[in-house]
């Protein structure tokens, strides 16, 4: 039993993380749909990343779907925030500033439960600000796994199959895949790519 009791009346942050792929959404939708039953108030957020990301709901890879609402910047929650609200998810939280871990806080302290969903590391494998503080200072994390593409087995990763160099583009996912540490290489694996693009893109 990865999640706390719903009974609990105290404030607590939950982060789940994981590769793309990994189904960080789809938990995030059960775990709002779960207190949605529970009769608790919810609010869903997510970052406003470009004008193709604007509709007012989540939906994961299976299609699943909850409203929720595109804040340009996380200090906008306030703006939004419902009173009677209990329960704060939000997706995407590796597209947010740093200024989330300071909202989050706030809002556990004033007795929420908040659920923030997002990628761990980047393309280069690298921590993925602010994901890796939010788990420093959450109640509860889950490590969510895909399958690796190249052999089937869980996969960690989010290798860059093309584009360009920048840190995760979204929308884009089809220039990604899921891979274990095996498999995965910090660069663009562009393998079905015209080599002279390929090394122009794995050497920035
Ligand atoms: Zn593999």
């Amino acid at each position: 039993m990865s999640e706390f009791s719903y009974f609990q009346t105290r404030g607590w942050i939950e982060v789940v993380v994981g590769s793309m792929y990994s189904g960080k959404t789809e938990e995030l939708i059960r775990r709002v749909r779960r207190a949605q039953f529970a009769k608790l108030q919810v609010q869903v957020f997510k970052p406003v990343i470009d004008n193709r990301y604007r509709a007012k709901e989540v939906t994961s890879h299976n299609q699943n779907t909850v409203d929720a609402m595109p804040l340009n910047n996380i200090e906008e929650i306030w703006d939004h925030l419902n009173p009677k609200t209990r329960v704060v998810g939000i997706d995407e939280g590796q597209f947010f500033s740093a200024e989330i871990v300071n909202i989050v806080q706030d809002l556990a302290d004033r007795g929420l439960r908040v659920i923030i969903a997002g990628l761990d590391t980047d393309w280069k494998g690298q921590p993925f600000e602010p994901m890796p503080t939010l788990m420093a200072i959450a109640e509860n994390v889950t490590k969510q796994h895909a399958v690796c593409m190249r052999c089937g087995a869980p996969a960690s990763r989010t290798q860059k199959i093309a584009g360009g160099n920048s840190q995760i583009e979204v929308g884009a996912t089809e220039s990604y895949e899921a891979r274990c540490r095996e498999h995965f290489v910090p660069r663009v694996d562009s393998r079905h790519e015209d080599k002279s693009e390929q090394m122009t893109e794995a050497n920035p």
